[in-house]
């Protein structure tokens, strides 16, 4: 392994995978790191087995591309996906082994450098610019420099230790966090009844289950395992507080066992089981880079175009406030797209930062937009070409620069 690359990317979930990807594919020397032991973050590590963001609400029409459209058709080559699927927006719903595999595949083709099981510590600042950053593995402390930065952390670990502004969540609130459950022993052709989950559930409440609080949940059949996705189990923490996300999930895995018997009393559920928790509890919103522009509700409403757009999102502003609790949604203007400017993945006190996926800066509803699976694809492909650029050039780049590389790299924004 090398210590000084062009582009160093920290957090390997959709968003910093394909922004690695992106930049080792316009030419640059490329680490991407991550604490766990596979690429996807929450779409492997968090119970989510739905990507949104792909499509448009309104005619399925697919949106994002490049990276993005290099992990679907992985997905298609094992036969892991079930693409354009409409729940309340349109998905496409993985089976997350296989996107394990498939993002395995895609970084390395790109040669991107993937070092697993290593977390950014801190990291060390050059008059206004990041220079290095400290990893730590179990090997101990190695410095990394590069030439440019992308924060796709989820949790802003890069930009805190960088001494960047963030903020956490927005405006004092935050949504809750969930644990993603995958229920194994469901028959294939069982038709999944959300009237009879919410029968099942308010029958457990009455004999005395009173903390199981969310009665519904998105039921996700995955195409391989043929196992059912849920999430049931909400939480409220400080996503900042080992301690705090300590209990939550201690917390979250009692409930799930609980719900669990719950699923055994529904026609057809009898063999239930559960298949997989998380593995880890997820938390939906954290740190927010505070960047050159915030994305605010109003762009998103209404459909808002830029003259420095660099990726499109499409999903509903989609805000889960309280545990239990049904969430906001509030669809993108005519169910299509809102452009998403260069300007929400720059960090507005560090030139040589970039921020992706659920970090990207957008107020407290457009957040709940941004931040979905797809979007932070082509946000972090975004960011990983800006950020590629940015080394070449010495400075950062021009939108315009920035949208011909994606377009070379197959991104086919309008
Ligand atoms: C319960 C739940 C349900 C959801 N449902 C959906 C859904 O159905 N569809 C959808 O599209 N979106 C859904 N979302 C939202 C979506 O999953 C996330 O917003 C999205 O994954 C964000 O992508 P990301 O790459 O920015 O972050 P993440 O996927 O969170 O990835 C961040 C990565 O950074 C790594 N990391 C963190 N800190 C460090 C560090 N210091 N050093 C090294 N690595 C680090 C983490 O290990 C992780 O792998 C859901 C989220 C949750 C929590």
């Amino acid at each position: 392994m090398s210590t000084r690359y062009d582009v160093a990317v920290v957090g390997g979930g959709c968003a910093g995978t394909a922004a690695a990807v992106g930049a080792a594919q316009a030419g640059a020397r490329t680490v991407l790191v991550e604490s766990y032991g596979c690429l996807g973050g929450a779409a492997t590590m968090k119970g989510v087995s739905a990507l949104c963001g792909l499509y448009t609400e309104a005619d399925s029409e697919q949106v994002v591309f490049g990276v993005g459209e290099q992990l679907l058709s992985g997905l298609r080559s094992l036969d892991a996906v079930v693409e354009k699927v409409r729940f309340r927006g349109v998905v496409a719903v993985y089976d997350p082994e296989a996107v394990k595999r498939v993002l395995d595949l895609v970084a390395g083709r790109a040669g991107v450098d993937v070092l697993f099981h290593t977390s950014v510590v801190a990291a060390e600042r050059d008059g206004s610019g990041l220079r290095s950053a400290t990893l730590h593995g179990h090997g101990g402390s190695t410095v990394v420099e590069a030439g440019t930065w992308v924060d796709a952390s989820g949790d802003g670990d890069l930009t805190s230790s960088a001494g960047a502004s963030w903020r956490y969540g927005n405006d004092g609130h935050i949504q809750v966090g969930t644990l993603g459950l995958r229920i194994g022993g469901v028959p294939r052709d069982l038709t999944l009844s959300h009237d009879d989950l919410r029968a099942a559930v308010a029958s457990a409440r009455r004999q005395g289950s009173t903390h199981l609080d969310k009665d519904d949940s998105v039921m996700i059949r995955l195409p391989l395992s043929g196992e059912v996705g849920l999430l049931l189990v909400d939480e409220q923490y400080d996503a900042l507080d080992a301690g705090s996300v300590s209990r939550a999930e201690i917390r979250a895995r009692a409930k799930a066992w609980d719900y669990v018997t719950v699923l055994r009393t529904m026609p057809g559920w009898e063999n239930a089981y559960l298949a997989q928790s998380g593995p880890v509890l997820g938390t939906r919103e954290s740190r927010h880079v505070n960047a050159r522009y915030r994305l605010s509700a109003d762009d998103v409403a209404r459909g808002a175009r830029h003259d420095d757009a660099v990726a499109r999102g499409s999903w509903a502003m989609e805000y889960h406030d309280r545990p239990g609790g049904a969430s906001t949604w509030l669809p993108v203007a005519d169910r299509g797209t809102y452009d998403i400017p260069l300007r929400c993945l720059m960090s507005e006190d560090i030139p040589n930062l970039y921020a992706a996926g659920r970090l990207a800066d957008g107020d407290r509803l457009a957040g709940g937009s941004l931040r979905v699976m797809g979007t932070a694809l082509a946000t972090g492909h975004a960011a990983g070409v800006a950020a590629a650029a940015h080394v070449h050039s010495g400075c950062p780049p021009s939108a315009g620069d920035v949208r011909a590389e994606l377009q070379r790299q197959d991104a086919r924004l309008p």
